[in-house]
């Protein structure tokens, strides 16, 4: 791929829809950088101090308190999140990155803010939006029987190809439950928060005048990264 063209790739979706999958395949594939924003909100509550917080437009954020939702399965505040969202994409522009993330925007807030930053720095016609349609009973299920590894938390869908899998393909981690965010009643917690904050984004995206393409996220890992690949052509 030509280093000089600018691509990001957005891609939408309910939990278990295969987001953090597929960004991963893209990123190798197209050598992007992969943007997996649970990962970066992680990492912040990792990195932590006790009664850290940020300063946002006047109003404070605790990391404490953010954490506390994030483990219910509720979004995190849509001020904190932007933050730590645009300061990385500013970040990985100026190394000079192609990106693609899964997981972001989650909010009307968030994207209010990140999609005219991605926009200044990366063009309009250079963001492709995909969302991938798995149904609310396939995302419940594919949720509950979710592992990660334990080393890179690469996370490993549920599939006919994977439900016997002991060890992560790429690092030879063990593979187990993520606590909490995979547990039946937060998932559902997640996924009503998708419906109600999230899937309104696809309208906002449009009126912008970007174009969100749809896939079908039925089938498995392959079938459905072949037809990412034949919709980004
Ligand atoms: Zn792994």
């Amino acid at each position: 791929m030509n280093r000089n063209k600018k691509l990001v790739i957005i891609l939408m979706g309910p939990p278990g829809a295969g987001k953090g999958t597929q960004g991963e395949l893209l990123a190798e594939k197209l050598d992007l950088y992969y943007f997996e924003t649970s990962k970066i909100i992680e990492e912040a509550f990792n990195r932590a101090e006790k009664g850290e917080f940020v300063k946002i437009e006047g109003k404070k954020y605790f990391f404490e308190k953010e954490k506390k939702l994030w483990q219910e399965g509720i979004l995190c505040s849509p001020p904190f999140v932007t933050y730590l969202v645009t300061e990385k994409i500013k970040e990985l522009f100026k190394m000079n990155k192609n990106l693609v993330l899964s997981g972001s925007p989650r909010t009307l807030y968030e994207a209010g803010r990140v999609m005219p930053l991605l926009e200044k720095l990366y063009g309009k016609k250079n963001i492709k939006i995909i969302l991938i349609e798995v149904s609310s009973r396939e995302s419940i299920f594919r949720n509950s029987h979710r592992r990660i590894c334990e080393l890179m938390r690469h996370p490993i869908l549920y599939t006919k190809e994977t439900a016997n899998l002991k060890r992560c393909p790429l690092d030879g981690s063990k593979l187990i439950k993520r606590k909490g965010l995979d547990d039946p009643e937060t998932i559902k917690v997640r996924l009503k928060e998708y419906k109600e904050r999230t899937f309104p984004l696809i309208e906002y995206f449009k009126k912008r005048g970007l174009t969100v393409k749809k896939v079908n996220g039925k089938g498995s890992v392959a079938e459905v990264f072949e037809r990412i690949l034949k919709i980004l052509e």
